[in-house]
């Protein structure tokens, strides 16, 4: 089935308003087994009519939304009526939607909001228990067109409403999608895209009618595999198997939210020193709602003396090594370890820049410690990586880098 949506506001060529519906309808009708074969956004005006014309000629089903509201600017009914070729009148069933819903709030309906009753004859109402502005269904072959058109309202949770109740049915009914077709987002962390197109990609095209894409944000690499349950299945473990260390789930959820609960899962308990991140990382970690059964302190040790004072930092290996040094990492790891009584603590110390760089440290430079307690036994690691990146950039990627290492960590240390 060919499916295009069409959103309309102005706002969202303003940028005023983030044309949220877009991105949320691809993601209802994948579910459904069905790809939007193209997006359009329009201003409001006689570009919805442009659009929706066009559209009609190459799909079977358009979705189109907002401008069903009272105001001058919203004319997506007439906009349909037009291109249709037939005529827009005071539907009963959508009188009763438009009044009941004042009703309901108690409020007497203005004349403005007449417009709202009116429908394309022939076509259905969709209710709208959230707001004013019923929907409308025009069935296939009506008027000049033979694909189905559904006009949602521009508000968020009206539109998500109406897509359930009243479109995500009837569009089962009208396609036969194979049972099962979907979809498999795989995320990975420190390895990158020209890794996998290298590596893996011919691997997974050879998984016949397995469509395979990417989408690489910082920090982090989507894999997205599209075919049948069994198909995905396979593409999904041939992907883990290649790289175990940086795969962080298959099911969506953030790499904190995955790190959080393979804490849980281990009964471990984790504590953060930090100093480029500012924060970062607990900050991160607190987001997961549950945090707090494993993550017990958040050390922000900015200055040279919060290093000595909050975790023990010698003084003597700030002034031999400086405060960006593999020693200084590795004490502050193990200082917040004793500090706190955790398993887990990880520390980070670098240069974000843009200013503060030397020849031997330069700006990107960071040193990433971790300090654990097995079996009573407390064993301190650093290690040395470089993002030039930006100091927003900067502290993301290294906040990502030690939440991988913390979850590498304690998913070989469930293997042991
Ligand atoms: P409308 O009735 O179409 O003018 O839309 C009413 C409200 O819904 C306004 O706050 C819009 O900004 C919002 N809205 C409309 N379209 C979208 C969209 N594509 N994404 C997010 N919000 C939207
Ligand atoms: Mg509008």
């Amino acid at each position: 089935m060919r499916i295009e949506v069409i959103n309309t506001g102005s706002e969202l060529l303003l940028g005023s308003t983030l044309n949220t519906h877009g991105a949320w309808l691809g993601q209802q009708l994948m579910n459904l087994g069905l790809r939007v074969q193209r997006l359009t956004v329009v201003p409001d005006g006689d570009a919805i009519r442009d659009a929706l014309d066009e559209s009609l000629k190459t799909s079977d089903a358009v979705i189109v939304t907002g401008g069903l509201g009272p105001t001058s600017d919203d004319v997506t009914r007439e906009a349909v009526a037009e291109v249709l070729g037939v005529e827009l009148i005071e539907d009963e069933h959508a009188l009763r939607c438009v009044v009941g819903f004042f009703d309901r709030l108690g409020k007497d309906m203005t004349p403005s909001n007449m417009k709202q009753a009116l429908n394309p004859v022939g076509a259905d109402v969709l209710p709208n228990p959230h707001g004013s502005a019923p929907g409308v269904y025009v069935p296939p072959r009506l008027g000049s067109s033979s694909c189905a058109i559904f006009l949602l309202p521009g508000p968020p949770h009206e539109m998500h409403a109406m897509y359930d109740a009243e479109v995500a049915p009837r569009l089962k009914a009208l396609t036969d999608v194979p049972e099962g077709d979907g979809v498999k987002m795989l995320k990975f962390s420190g390895v990158g895209e020209s890794r996998f197109q290298d590596e893996l990609d011919t691997a997974l095209h050879g998984i016949g009618g397995l469509e395979v894409g990417y989408c690489a944000r910082p920090g982090e690499l989507d894999l997205r595999l599209i075919g049948s349950e069994e198909k995905r299945e396979r593409g999904g473990a041939m992907a883990v198997d290649a790289y175990p260390e940086a795969f962080i789930n298959a099911d969506g959820r953030s790499l904190e939210q995955t790190v959080v609960e393979a804490l849980e899962f281990g009964g471990l308990t984790l504590a953060s020193a930090e100093s480029c991140t500012g924060g970062m990382i607990a900050s991160r970690i607190t987001d997961v709602s549950g945090s707090s059964k494993v993550f017990t302190h958040g050390y922000v040790t900015y200055a040279d003396d919060a290093k000595v004072v909050m975790l023990g930092v010698a003084e003597d290996s700030l002034g031999r090594y400086g405060a960006v040094s593999e020693e200084v990492a590795r004490e502050m790891a193990r200082g917040a370890l004793e500090r706190s009584g955790v398993d887990i603590a990880v520390s980070v110390t670098g240069v974000a820049g843009p200013g503060g760089g030397s020849a031997d440290k330069p700006v990107g430079l960071v040193w990433l410690g971790m300090s654990v307690r097995e079996d009573g036994e407390v064993k301190t690691f650093a290690e040395k990586r470089f993002y030039p990146n930006g100091r927003v950039l900067f502290k993301q990627l290294v906040s990502q880098a030690v939440l991988m290492k913390v979850l590498r960590y304690t998913r070989e240390r469930a293997c042991k």
